[in-house]
């Protein structure tokens, strides 16, 4: 399936940069914490407003962020199209057994249909990232009113869906960022995100070919992108149990991309 195609190769390109935004590396714990606070799913009257954050809405850099907070033998982790409840309790498990934390960029439909996943996700000290409500991965060729759309509508399904926590990141379905989205999802305070290793395990094309386009493209660049919905993901679960002891015996640090 061609989802996540399209070969993008201006994308990959475009400069990490983003130095110094680690001011917020901490801020993982204090909003588990906030998650916690909350129980029960957002009431359906809110469904049209905006987000309801809990404090001030934080603007962020507009440029896509590939770079990791753990330094320079960082590696970001990010978990994409979910919440899924067939395959993303076994990423959490997996990630557990490891101590690895990830980024989670979720689509609003499938958040607003699993609030107890994305809160589990939050749970656990993850951060949740906006893939936006319909994972059209050619929205940068429709008009920003749907754009905007698409990403703030998820936006509030995702923070509702959690109990308040919102994503601190935004990853265009298959990359189709415009300037325009870019510089709307920074000022709701969610960082453009990119990735610099595809791991194409969408395209189930086995574990070992997972494993393995990770130990080959790892020197792109320290963000590595998998999938915990969109169909059978038991090659990735298989992969993600290989690669992550592997990246830890080679002195790799976990971290979140940078903010
Ligand atoms: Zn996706």
């Amino acid at each position: 399936m061609a989802r996540h195609g399209g070969g993008r190769g201006w994308y990959g390109k475009v400069a990490a940069a983003a130095l110094g935004v680690t001011l917020l590396a901490g801020g993982a714990a204090a909003w588990s914490a906030q998650a916690g606070v909350t129980g029960g799913a957002a009431p359906e009257a809110r469904a049209t407003g905006p987000a309801s954050p809990r404090g001030a809405v934080t603007p962020v850099d507009v440029s896509i962020a590939h770079a990791s907070d753990a330094g320079p033998k960082g590696v970001n982790i990010t978990i994409d199209d979910g919440p899924d409840p067939s395959w993303t309790p076994q990423v959490l498990g997996i990630l557990k057994e490891y101590g690895v934390k990830a980024t989670f960029c979720m689509v609003g439909t499938q958040a607003q249909a699993h609030p107890g996943l994305v809160k589990e996700v939050v749970a656990a000290g993850h951060r949740l990232c906006d893939h936006s409500v319909s994972h059209d991965t050619s929205m940068d060729k429709k008009p920003e009113a749907y754009q905007a759309r698409e990403i703030l509508d998820a936006e509030r399904m995702i923070t509702e869906a959690s109990g308040g926590v919102r994503p601190m990141y935004y990853r265009a379905p298959g990359g189709a960022f415009t300037p325009y989205s870019r510089k709307l999802a920074a000022s709701r305070g969610m960082r453009p995100l990119g990735w610099n290793v595809d791991t194409k395990d969408f395209e189930r094309p086995g574990t070992d070919a997972i494993v393995a386009t990770v130990e080959r493209e790892l020197p792109n660049g320290p963000t590595l992108l998998f999938h915990d919905a969109g169909g059978d993901r038991s090659e990735t679960v298989a992969a993600l149990r290989r690669v992550l002891p592997r990246l830890k015996a080679e002195g790799y640090e976990f971290g979140f991309p940078v903010r």
